[in-house]
């Protein structure tokens, strides 16, 4: 789960990271009173889930509330890469001497969360990596022995900051973001800028903060944070109803029994020159409920054009998902064409079941490949 910059920089504050003050606001009335709560200067910043916010015109300076006002009223339903602005971070304008970088992620080919500290902040870290990587301080940390204070040291050292005052501040925040990384169960917190203020005070004056999906039960908090206005409509609605689903870009929908199976169902209809529109898995049940509750996410996406079942019995029957997915579309009435692929425990029976009762729209096919194929040919 991504979390929008003004509630990163709410954890981040929690954990003792500096940030600036600032307020939400949704309308350019509450930016204007915002910005006169604050006083003074204040940046208008477009709240997306999405990056180079600066670049695509959703950062913007206002030297009193009627410019800040202003600047909302231009910024508030900007589309910025497919992201439409809905919600703005009104914060106490900062004076920049300098922009530094540093995050920590999970580099996962060496099983290790990863430090990145470079003096070079405020652009894209790809693009440090690319051209400077040697300005570019790397660190894996040791999930078992746990962060130590010398590795922060030894990350400042090595990206060159060498002014003893901005050493104390960003070895406090490497710590800082260390922990709140680990007690977030987070799988990515960036800074970008961490700025240097004139006077030499360092603070984060962005945020990126994603946390895992899997540990939100541990964070009620966090996860109350979920905008699910923002999100796909049809992975919040499959998130309501309880059904792994993910929402692809293609014409096919797909319902498999078991993640991997429906993996290797996505790489078939790529295979015969299709496109998947979803990865969904019903999981070990095959109940008409499943079954109701998986089509009802998958159908609700107007892109789909034909939808493939793909079922292997093993401790599920196939029988059980036959009729499961009989009496599912005696209740739906879906008009789409569908392909149902059956195989192992009973497969005979739940084959029979489909053939004697199915409507006209539901069709049988004996190998994984050939429903592939049916189901690409119908969705053309
Ligand atoms: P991003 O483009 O989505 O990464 O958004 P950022 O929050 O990083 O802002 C983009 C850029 O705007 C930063 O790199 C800064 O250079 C600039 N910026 C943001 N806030 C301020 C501020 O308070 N003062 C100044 N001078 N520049 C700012
Ligand atoms: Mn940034």
């Amino acid at each position: 789960m991504d979390l929008y910059e003004h509630q990163g920089k709410e954890l981040f504050e929690r954990f003792g990271i500096p940030v600036s003050d600032g307020r939400v606001a949704e309308s350019p009335e509450e930016a204007r009173a915002a910005a006169e709560a604050l006083g003074g200067p204040v940046v208008v910043k477009a709240q997306v889930l999405t990056g180079g916010r600066g670049k695509a015109g959703g950062v913007k300076f206002a030297a009193d509330p009627r410019e800040a006002e202003g600047h909302a009223q231009d910024i508030l339903g900007l589309d910025i890469r497919g992201h439409v602005v809905r919600r703005l971070w009104i914060e106490r304008a900062s004076d920049i001497a300098k922009e530094y970088y540093v995050s920590v992620t999970f580099d996962r080919g060496e099983k290790r969360p990863l430090f990145m500290l470079t003096t070079h902040g405020g652009v894209d870290i790809e693009e440090v990596a690319a051209s400077t990587p040697e300005a570019l301080a790397r660190l894996h940390i040791d999930p078992l022995v746990g962060f130590e204070p010398y590795q922060a040291r030894w990350l400042c050292f090595e990206a060159g900051i060498n002014d003893p005052g901005e050493q104390k501040q960003v070895i406090a925040i490497v710590e800082r973001l260390y922990r709140a990384f680990v007690e977030s169960d987070a799988m990515l917190c960036e800074i970008n800028p961490l700025i240097v203020t004139p006077e030499g005070e360092v603070r984060a004056l962005d945020s990126k903060f994603t946390v895992d999906d899997n540990a939100l039960f541990r964070h009620p908090d966090v996860a109350e944070m979920r905008d699910s206005a923002a999100g796909d409509p049809q992975e919040t609605l499959a998130r309501e109803k309880g059904v792994t689903y993910v929402k692809l870009d293609g014409e096919v929908g797909i319902l498999g029994n078991g993640a991997g199976l429906v993996m290797s169902t996505l790489d078939v209809i790529a295979q015969v020159g299709g496109r998947p529109a979803n990865f969904c898995d019903l999981g070990g049940g095959g109940d008409a409920e499943g079954v109701v509750d998986a089509l009802e996410v998958i159908t609700s996406d107007g892109q789909v054009r034909s939808i493939l079942f793909n079922v292997f019995g093993g401790i599920t029957r196939c029988d059980e998902v036959a009729r499961g997915i009989l009496v599912a579309l005696e209740r739906m009435g879906i008009e789409l064409p569908i392909v149902v692929r059956l195989d192992g425990t009973n497969a005979d029976e739940g084959r029979g079941l489909l053939e004697e009762a199915a409507p006209e729209n539901l069709r049988v096919e004996a190998t994984m490949l050939s429903a592939a194929e049916r189901a690409v040919e119908l969705a053309a």
